[in-house]
């Protein structure tokens, strides 16, 4: 673990989609930054893969597998969670899926793919949120942050008009609670990643052409890492972001500013 920076020494982090992607890479880095972090996904082997690596670089992590979709599981391993650590402290809301193969225009948009898509993005980090502000509140505050996309803001994600709307959604659920929780001494805030290399985009990034096309509208014409986004999302949930709430940073290198 890096022992320079540790902003997050005796944390309790629960953070939701932390298989792959951005939500391993937050993992490790609050991992290495001193917390100790409660690990969600539905893929029990992958998330025992990230616990390894946190646990074998000297850090700490929980195996708390559940579909965000399902209550009942969501509710048990957040209890897990603060169960084996005595509380939470911060809660980063990141579970998320896109179906670009079957999301499409609303006339031609199955009502399956539309509450699949929902089901996960919206009412998977609803739920999250739901238990984990529970533990925030008994813990005296916390730290929460949420994952949205740009497209929530416009519309360039062509033919996803499910994905679009959840991540739309996103933002107004993160302003709404971050108004009526700061009482609670509970900051709320959203990254909002552009395109980002994880396995979410591995299709783009294996077809050469497509990924021109998709860096062809980023002004520093290349996809962000995971890494560069679990930075920002440790900012927010870290005391230096202290005067930052309701607020949704961009990693996307200049693509809304385009
Ligand atoms: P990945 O597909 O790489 O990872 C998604 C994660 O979510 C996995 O850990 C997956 O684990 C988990 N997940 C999916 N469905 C469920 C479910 N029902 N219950 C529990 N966990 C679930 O995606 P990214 O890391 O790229 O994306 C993370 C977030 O960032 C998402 O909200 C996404 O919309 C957002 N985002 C990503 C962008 C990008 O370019 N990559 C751009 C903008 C936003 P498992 O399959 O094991 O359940």
């Amino acid at each position: 673990m890096n022992e320079d920076v540790r902003r997050f020494a005796g944390k309790r982090v629960v953070i939701s989609g932390a298989s792959k992607g951005i939500g391993r890479a937050t993992a490790i880095r609050f991992a290495c930054e001193g917390a100790r972090v409660a690990l969600v996904a539905r893929t029990r082997q992958a998330l025992e893969e990230v616990a390894a690596t946190i646990s074998e670089a000297g850090g700490e992590a929980f195996v708390a597998p559940a579909d965000v979709t399902q209550e009942d599981q969501v509710e048990a391993a957040v209890l897990a969670a603060a169960k084996e650590w005595g509380g939470l402290d911060i809660v980063v809301s990141n579970a998320g899926i896109e179906l670009p193969f079957e999301d499409t225009r609303v006339d031609q948009l199955d009502l399956a793919v539309w509450q699949r898509v929902i089901n996960t993005n919206l009412t998977g980090q609803f739920l999250i949120c739901k238990h984990g502000v529970r533990q925030l509140l008994k813990s005296g505050g916390g730290a929460v942050v949420m994952v949205g996309s740009p497209c929530g803001y416009r519309g360039f994600c062509f033919h996803e008009h499910a994905y679009t709307a959840s991540k739309g959604a996103i933002l107004s659920l993160m302003q709404v609670m971050a108004v009526d929780y700061i009482k609670d001494n509970i900051r709320v805030n959203a990254c909002i990643p552009g395109f980002i290399d994880t396995p979410m985009n591995a299709h783009v990034m294996e077809d050469a052409g497509l990924l021109e096309h998709w860096c062809s509208s980023i002004p520093m014409r290349r996809p962000g890492t995971a890494e560069e986004t679990a930075a920002v999302i440790l900012f927010l949930a870290s005391d230096e972001a202290s005067y930052v709430m309701g607020s949704a940073y961009v990693v996307d290198g200049g693509q809304l500013a385009g």
